[in-house]
C-alpha cells in the first residue's frame, strides 16, 4: 500500500491539533480522520470537522456494528475512529493521520503493523502546567486531573516509533514533516509510484 497510517499522540496541552494543522500547510494532503466522541462540543468546535458528536447510544450502535478501527474510553467519554474511511483512503494510496490516544494507538498497531507512531511531548512539566492554564476556565482541580492524565499517557511513549519534543513550534513542525516525507520516499512506495521511470532507467 502507497499511503502509510500515521499515529499521532499526546497529553493534551501538548499542542498537538496546532502542530497538525500546520504540519498539513507545509506537506501537501494528508487525510485527518475526524473522530467520533461523546463529549459535548467546546465552544468553537464543529460537528463534522472537529469531531462527529454523537450520543452514547449512537457510539455503543457504531462499536457493536464493527464501524470503529479502534475506540477507547479517553477521560469520562468514548472516542473511535471511523474503520471505513480510514481505509478508503489508504486504499486510494493518500495518507492518512489518527490523532489518538495510547490505548487506540496499541489496537492500531496490533491490526496494522506498518502504521508509523508518533509521540509529541511537552518540553517540561513547567511547560505543559503552564499551557493548561493559558487555556482558560478550567479550575485548579481540573487542571490536576489533566496533569495526572497527561502523565498517564506520557508513560507510553516508549510504544512509539519516534518521539519528538515539542519546545519549538516551528523545529517541531519541521520533524513531523520530515518524519512524513522519509516515508514516502521509502523503497516499496516509490517502487509502486515511480514503476515507469523505473522501468525506463533500467531498460530504456
Ligand atoms: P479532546 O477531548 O481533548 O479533543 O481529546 C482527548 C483525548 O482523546 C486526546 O488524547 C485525543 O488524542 C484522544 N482522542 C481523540 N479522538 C480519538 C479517537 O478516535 N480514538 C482514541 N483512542 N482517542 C482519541
Amino acid at each position: 500500500m502507497i499511503g502509510t497510517l500515521f499515529i499521532f499522540s499526546a497529553p493534551s496541552g501538548a499542542g498537538k491539533t496546532s502542530l497538525v494543522k500546520a504540519l498539513l500547510q507545509s506537506t501537501g494532503y494528508i487525510g485527518v480522520s475526524v473522530s467520533h466522541t461523546t463529549r459535548a462540543p467546546r465552544p468553537g468546535e464543529v460537528d463534522g470537522k472537529d469531531y462527529h458528536f454523537v450520543s452514547v447510544a449512537e457510539f455503543q450502535d457504531m462499536v457493536s456494528r464493527g464501524a470503529f478501527l479502534e475506540h477507547a474510553q479517553v477521560f469520562d467519554n468514548f472516542y473511535g475512529t471511523s474503520q471505513e474511511w480510514v481505509e478508503s483512503e489508504l486504499s486510494a494510496g493518500r495518507d492518512v493521520i489518527l490523532e489518538i490516544d495510547w490505548q487506540g494507538a496499541q489496537q492500531v498497531r496490533h491490526l496494522m503493523p506498518d502504521a508509523v507512531s508518533v509521540f509529541i511531548a511537552p518540553p517540561s512539566i513547567a511547560a505543559l502546567r503552564e499551557r493548561l492554564q493559558k487555556r482558560g476556565q478550567d479550575s485548579e482541580d481540573i487542571i490536576e486531573r489533566r496533569m495526572r492524565d497527561a502523565r498517564n499517557e506520557m508513560s507510553h511513549y516508549g510504544e512509539y516509533n519516534y518521539l519528538i519534543i515539542n519546545d519549538n513550534f516551528e523545529n517541531t513542525v519541521e520533524e513531523l514533516r520530515a518524519i512524513v516525507i522519509a516515508r514516502r520516499h521509502r523503497l516499496s512506495a516509490q517502487q509502486v509510484r515511480h514503476e515507469d521511470v523505473l522501468q525506463e532507467l533500467l531498460n530504456g
